[in-house]
């Protein structure tokens, strides 16, 4: 299947060829075609598997033409975006203006935390797409900043979660702002019963599709933690990189301006690296990838939202020099190493502030990770639990490892988040 053979506009298909992509996922190829179709979707997808896409395309497709047959276009909310979270919000927005570059559709994104005048004052300039968390939207709409009533598309984006994290009655406050008549596309990793009744209070006739869990692909790569305090992780990077057997290695850090300080501080300690993200120009990224992919340089340092679309074969370590706060992205993150079958091995650096997040990847892997004791950086603050003995593990010989067995455990639901 490619993207051609889903109708895409030349628009669209250009920003995909830009991004890489060369053929869809499998829940991009199931939805593309019922949401271009204006039907109501009803999605069973984690993050990971391409979902915003899925979503994102479609919508963007059906805008483009909206806006060619209008004699006077308008700036009016067509399509809401309600999501969980502030990151999941930014990179749904990252997403429309990577796939929408060459549409001039407009998106906006509104998250709370942050203070409201800039949104407000975006949002008097109008747009056609609007990605909001639900708290936010709320206020804004009550303030009088927000018109709902031109919403033609309305996408709820992880809704399990929304109950998780005790914004279901939000989002049912928002939902009595739409018009009745849109199309609604819901996606939810899983279906507990009162997103199950919720999905069918507002979906109508929708098509349901579903894909396997992400959680799956993490039983392929081999997992190491190391704990390690925050100012030690750039000496445990280098450390670990005298391994021969780290033979390409992704690593990746939560920002560009990190990313950036690791690739330099790495190439001062002798080891070839590069830096990828958003902040470079299209042929700078594309030069370090083809280095990379070349083996002229070992390591490529990227953010999350950089390494998009970055597929290269027999990569052997994925390190994750912050651990991300969304496990999704972890798993995501791992994925890229052990493809095809090949042995992959994917090292995380965990700091006293970054435990939480790896109890969450852990919760949704069900897999302890096992934990790398003897090496130079012990962290200096807290001790560390000590998980039971690891069985058959593959060791390297620089490194002893220890840890608990994998769980057999297999992953039915996603965890309760404790945070926004
Ligand atoms: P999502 O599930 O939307 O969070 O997407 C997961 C990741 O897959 C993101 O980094 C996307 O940029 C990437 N992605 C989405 N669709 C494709 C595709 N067709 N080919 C390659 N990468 C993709």
């Amino acid at each position: 299947m490619s993207f051609e053979k889903l109708s895409l506009i030349a628009p669209i298909l250009r920003a995909l060829e830009t991004q890489g992509y060369t053929a869809p996922t499998p829940i991009q190829s199931q939805a593309i075609p019922v949401v271009l179709g204006k039907k109501d979707l009803l999605a069973c997808s984690q993050t990971g598997t391409g979902k915003t896409a899925a979503f994102a395309i479609p919508i963007l497709q059906l805008l483009y033409r909206q806006k060619q047959s209008e004699q006077m276009p308008n700036r009016h909310i067509k399509t809401l975006i309600l999501t969980p979270t502030r990151e999941l919000a930014i990179q749904i927005a990252d997403n429309f203006r990577d796939y929408g570059a060459h549409t001039g559709i407009k998106h906006l994104v509104i998250f709370g935390g942050v203070s409201a005048q800039t949104q407000i004052q975006s949002l008097k300039q109008g747009t056609d797409i609007l990605i909001a968390t639900p708290g936010r939207l709320l206020d804004l709409w009550q303030q009088g900043h927000v018109n709902l009533r031109y919403v033609e598309q309305f996408v709820l984006d992880e809704a399990d979660r929304m109950l998780d994290m005790g914004f279901i009655h939000d989002v049912k406050r928002v939902i009595t702002k739409l018009p009745e008549k849109r199309q609604t596309l819901f996606f939810s990793a899983t279906m507990p019963a009162e997103i199950a009744h919720l999905a069918n209070a507002i979906l109508t006739d929708p098509v349901k599709v579903a894909v396997t869990p992400v959680s799956s692909t993490a039983e392929k790569v081999e997992q190491r933690l190391y704990y390690v305090d925050k100012g030690s992780k750039r000496s445990l990077l280098i450390h670990v990189l005298r391994d021969p057997q780290i033979t390409s290695a992704l690593v990746f850090t939560r920002t560009k301006h990190g990313a950036d300080r690791v690739a330099k501080e790495l190439n001062k300690a002798q080891v070839r690296a590069n830096a990828i993200h958003g902040d470079k120009s299209q042929n700078a990224r594309q030069r370090a990838l083809t280095d990379f992919k070349a083996g002229a340089i070992r390591v490529l340092v990227a953010t999350d939202i950089a390494a998009r679309g970055i597929d290269v074969d027999n990569l052997s370590h994925v390190i994750n020099y912050e651990i991300p706060n969304v496990p999704e992205t972890y798993v995501h993150r791992i994925g890229r190493t052990g493809r095809g079958g090949a042995s992959g091995v994917a090292l995380s650096f965990c700091d006293l502030e970054e435990r939480a997040y790896v109890k969450d990847i852990t919760k949704l892997i069900a897999q302890t990770i096992p934990v790398v004791e003897e090496h130079p950086f012990p962290p200096g603050e807290v001790p560390v639990e000590k998980p039971a003995p690891v069985a058959n593990m593959r060791q390297s010989s620089s490194q002893q490892i220890a840890g608990k067995k994998k769980s057999k455990r297999k992953w039915h639901g996603r965890p309760q988040q404790k945070k926004a």
